[in-house]
């Protein structure tokens, strides 16, 4: 049985929230360049040039990439030979995020649902933990935007309306989130499980590298004709119009009822932040 101090998850957690908030991943950054060549809009590769400038003015200057510094979401894998000494595992993943947001002069964005009265320390976080074999211990900490968040959806199809009723309701989230999102955007789909899984496949295939494609042929061609069905909406960069809408779409499946069909989009804006921390 491997200990691990929950002093470490603290720091670890904090310096990640104030990673994630500073500095732009590598793909991100590199898809945001190639959008300003494939680009046909002038104002469209304005957005992306500004986009870029802005991620070296974050990372040079210890700046948020952005005012809304999001909602901090965990995803924590827990090797089942991993015990944890010096405290609460789940209440040292919010006090990581308490410490980040303080010390990073991160913006505060967490409210009562209908009071609007913020925390005042951007907790809670939202943690999802799962147990697997093993004795590491492996945290993606993700700062996600509220715009991008509220142009998500989730519908429970009829399995009749099969493939093409999922891509009519990427479309769709899509098509009425427009501008809204802060695009270009990222577009991650959940198919399959159940209602509440779907939307969390949505949100963890927004974890995954911009560069790559699904393993299985199948879903790797629908994130293509995704994507460019995407494209084909003329959205743009900024919401002014233009090619490149979004930046990728990211698919994850699982089986479902046989009676159901549920199919989960969570829109991610042009602020894509998350970093995986491996202990
Ligand atoms: S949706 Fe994203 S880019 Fe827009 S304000 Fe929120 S975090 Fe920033």
């Amino acid at each position: 049985m491997r200990q691990i101090e929950v002093k470490t998850i603290i720091q670890a957690v904090k310096e990640a929230s104030i990673a994630t908030n500073y500095e732009a991943d590598a793909d991100l950054v590199a898809a945001f360049a190639q959008g300003e060549v494939e680009e046909e809009s002038p104002a469209g590769r304005e957005i992306f040039r500004q986009l870029l400038e802005n991620a070296q003015i974050a990372s040079q200057e210890h700046i948020p990439l952005c005012q809304d510094c999001g909602l901090a979401v965990i995803f924590a894998e827990v090797g089942q030979d991993v015990h944890f000494v010096g405290g609460d595992f789940e209440a040292a993943l919010q006090e990581g995020v308490r410490q980040g947001y303080d010390e990073g002069y991160l913006r505060k964005s967490l409210c009562h649902p209908f009071t609007r009265k913020n925390t005042g320390d951007n907790t809670p976080a939202v943690i999802h933990t799962e147990i697997v074999p093993g004795d590491r211990l492996k945290l993606w900490v993700v700062a996600k935007g509220g715009g991008s968040e509220n142009g998500s959806r989730l519908f429970m199809l009829k399995p009749a309306e099969g493939l093409p009723g999922i891509k009519d309701k990427v479309l769709l989230t899509v098509a009425e989130a427009g501008p809204n999102v802060c695009p270009p955007m990222i577009v991650g789909v959940g198919l399959g499980g159940n209602f509440e899984r779907s939307a969390l496949l949505a949100k963890k295939a927004l974890l995954r590298d911009l560069g790559d494609s699904h393993p299985d042929p199948e879903v790797a061609a629908l994130e293509r004709e995704l994507l460019t069905a995407v494209n084909d909406l003329g959205i743009g960069p900024g919401g002014l119009g233009g090619r490149v809408t979004a930046l990728g779409v990211k698919v994850l499946i699982q089986p479902c009822h046989i009676a159901s069909l549920p199919v989960a989009v969570n829109i991610q804006c042009h602020s894509s932040r998350h970093k995986e921390v491996d202990l």
